[in-house]
């Protein structure tokens, strides 16, 4: 119906679990129908940016932005959608914080096309072609969107009215948005994270927690954990601590440790500094009393030797988020 908000989703660099989480809100999808003209979505929907092109300024209600952006037509697309919604939302890990796409960002663009299109033993390319991004065939000029060198968030490169953290976002979570805004509740500040909580997923995880000192870390396959005490007691690099609640402690309550994909929590600004620093305090080498400065750094070196990837671990959802952002050069 015309006169119903209209509402849109656009994927970028993402996965399409972030799409998965809106159908997963199950038969509460007829409400969402009910309320808004869902109008565009590219994985479910037949629109064409034309459509979108031709609709005056404002004239989208909610845009839910999922997705990072890696290539200019990502860019394109966050610039249109800007303009022709009401209220941009980053939805999801990869918009709000650019997520494992992100993850590239340690890696230049010619070093990423030189692992995909060249060194890839699945990869049959004799003559060795890259993509370009005009290529001339006898029929015209073909395009592609250009590959940036670096992942940004969608607040890099336009106005973002709120962020929906989660990788992907929980439904529940989704529903408590779209519930209040159709019920014409007040919007939070612009800027705010919607659809979570504001401290750290250990609150609302229910396993029991004692003195923090860790002798060993392990790998999450090396054990399986004791059902009741908290998993960073135990070992297993839970990055609860560091991690904003809202999912409800999903992983933890299946015996499996945070990676966080909620983001940091209010007012940490640094996911991954956040949990190194909480791991510093709690990383027990036992009596160092007459020990010489190398066989300190060997028991660090053991305890922490555990950690195959520390941007993996550390960085897995939030490095072009994050204060480092990638690689420096
Ligand atoms: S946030 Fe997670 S689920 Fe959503 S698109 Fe990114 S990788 Fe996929
Ligand atoms: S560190 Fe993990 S297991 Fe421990 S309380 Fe926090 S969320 Fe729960
Ligand atoms: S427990 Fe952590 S990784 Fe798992 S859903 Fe919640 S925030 Fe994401």
């Amino acid at each position: 119906m015309a006169d119903k908000p209209k509402l849109s989703m656009y994927w970028a660099a993402s996965c399409g679990g972030c799409e998965v989480a809106l159908v997963n809100l199950n038969e509460k999808i007829l409400d969402v129908d009910a309320a808004f003209d869902f109008m565009f979505c590219p994985c479910l929907l037949d629109t064409k940016k034309k459509d979108i092109e031709a609709l005056p300024d404002g004239a989208i209600a909610i845009t839910l932005f999922n997705g990072a952006i890696r290539t200019a037509e990502n860019e394109e697309m966050a610039h249109l959608l800007r303009k022709k919604s009401q209220v941009l939302i980053a939805f999801g890990s990869c918009s709000a914080e650019g997520c494992i796409p992100g993850l590239a960002n340690f890696h230049s663009r010619d070093a990423l096309m030189k692992a995909v299109y060249l060194d890839n033993p699945t990869i049959d390319n004799p003559g060795r072609i890259l993509p370009q991004p005009e290529t001339k065939v006898p029929e015209g000029m073909l395009h592609i969107p250009v590959f940036f060198d670096k992942v940004r968030t969608l607040a890099e490169v336009t106005d973002v009215d709120f962020f929906i953290p989660g990788c992907p976002p929980e439904p529940h979570q989704i529903w408590n948005v779209v519930s209040a805004v159709v019920a014409g509740a007040p919007l939070p500040p612009k800027g705010s994270v919607i659809g979570a909580g504001r401290s750290a997923v250990c609150e609302e995880c229910d396993r029991k927690k004692e003195d923090k000192k860790i002798s060993r870390l392990f790998r999450t396959y090396e054990i399986i954990p004791e059902r009741e005490p908290c998993l960073l007691e135990q070992g297993l690099i839970c990055m609860g601590i560091a991690t904003r609640d809202g999912c409800g402690a999903l992983c933890p309550k299946v015996n499996m440790p945070c990676t966080g994909c909620y983001g940091p929590p209010e007012g940490v600004m640094d996911q991954g500094a956040k949990m190194v620093a909480a791991l510093g305090s709690i990383i027990d080498i036992g009596d160092t009393k007459g020990l010489a400065e190398e066989e300190i750094y060997q028991r660090i070196d053991a305890i922490l030797g555990a950690i195959p990837d520390y941007a993996g671990m550390f960085y897995k959802y939030s490095l072009p988020g994050s204060i480092l952002k990638g690689r420096i050069a």
